[in-house]
């Protein structure tokens, strides 16, 4: 079932193609699950926290709103027994969270979770690496949006310098979490002058650079189109510099589309949102920090899973509810992207968890 015909689809009554629980009105399984713990960051990158609004004034949310570890537990149990076996965790900066690595173990020791990340901006990854590795972290990302120091910089807007976060990724890797994938949202004007550099600097390593297009996400960074470099464009400048060839996906519903030097150097990945949208095979649930539950990054309102669990409800009820929300699940907001979703009240990145 492709998203294109779901008019006649009712919702959840298809088989579900994958064996997991629940699917959505298009057809698409509940597979996998973001969890941010934490609405704040130390960084103030320009695209997704501005330091105009994310400033002194801003109100994040207090630590007994977050969801404690326990909770999160308890949830990714639940989502377990849909049949969701990825957790990826994340922010605002995750590693900002105290004790995240023992959040790790405990989302490891669920059944049939078998795969649990981290997208972290490297701040901390230095002090943190041997731990969340120790903690069973699978794999890390690492945000870098560009090599050149000043570039960074003005990215990042809290002057951290390409060298620690290039020594956070050093010591990941040295306490076995290679391969690290790398990613870099590309911005018209800011930063697509340095999208070749960062190939040349990680060709020939196991680490895979993915390319992000700018989005609008959120209402704070003041998206317009004029800011994306599609993919297209980013590939064609790398492989002037090395040639490239499409590779297939790792599996069905992978968001970046795969390119390996043709000198078999490596690799790099697309993620093209923008202009290629994924929605048809999007799997993906989110929790923000406070709890509640979104079917898309582009969503406005989420369903406040928090006062469930702060209510006494079983994991039954819980899972009730997940279903529920997912059974009427028509997400698609990267496919209608136009003026039906402009003005749209959006939540903020750093909230819902990239
Ligand atoms: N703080 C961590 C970090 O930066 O890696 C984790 C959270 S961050 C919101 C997750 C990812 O979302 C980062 O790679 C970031 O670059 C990306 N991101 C944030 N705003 C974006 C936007 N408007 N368009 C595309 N990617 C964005
Ligand atoms: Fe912080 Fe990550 Fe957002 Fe940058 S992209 S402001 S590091 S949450
Ligand atoms: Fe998934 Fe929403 Fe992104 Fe489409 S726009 S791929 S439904 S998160």
């Amino acid at each position: 079932m492709t998203i294109e015909n779901h008019e006649d689809h009712d919702a959840g009554t298809a088989p579900d193609p994958s064996g997991s629980g629940v699917i959505d009105t298009f057809g698409r399984a509940l597979k996998d699950l973001r969890i941010s713990v934490t609405d704040r960051c130390n960084f103030r990158c320009r695209y997704c926290m501005p330091k105009e609004i994310f400033n002194r004034d801003y109100e994040f949310l207090e630590r007994e709103l977050l969801l404690s570890f326990e909770e999160i537990h308890r949830l990714v149990g639940v989502f377990a027994g849909f049949g969701v076996n990825k957790i990826r965790i994340t922010g605002g900066e995750p590693l900002l969270r105290r004790g995240v690595e023992d959040l790790i173990s405990m989302v490891k020791s669920v059944e049939g979770i078998n795969d649990v990340t981290l997208t972290t901006n490297a701040s901390l990854l230095q002090r943190k690496a041997s731990s969340l590795a120790a903690a069973g972290l699978d794999r890390i990302t690492v945000s870098l949006d560009s090599l050149d120091n000043e570039v960074f910089m003005a990215m990042n807007d809290v002057g951290f310098s390409v060298d620690d976060v290039l020594a956070g990724i050093e010591a990941a890797g040295n306490a076995g979490l290679a391969p690290i994938k790398i990613n870099m949202v590309v911005q018209k004007g800011v930063n697509d002058h340095t999208v070749v550099d960062m190939a040349r600097h990680f060709k020939g390593t196991s680490h895979i650079v993915r390319y992000i297009e700018y989005m609008d996400v959120g209402t704070t960074n003041h998206w317009c189109m004029d800011d994306v470099v599609p993919g297209k464009d980013i590939v064609a400048m790398i492989s002037e510099a090395f040639p490239l060839e499409p590779a297939d996906p790792n599996y069905t519903g992978e968001v970046a589309s795969r390119w390996k030097y043709a000198d078999g150097t490596g690799e790099i990945g697309v993620i093209t949102s923008v202009t290629q949208p994924f929605c048809a095979t999007c799997t993906r649930a989110r929790i923000s920090a406070e709890g509640s539950m979104y079917t898309c990054l582009f969503a406005s309102n989420g369903t406040d899973l928090r006062s469930m669990l702060r209510a006494g409800a079983t994991d039954d009820e819980l899972a009730e509810a997940v279903r529920s929300v997912w059974i009427r699940r028509d997400d698609r907001y990267s496919q209608l992207r136009s003026s039906r979703t402009a003005g749209l009240r959006k939540v903020e990145m750093s909230y819902i968890g990239g």
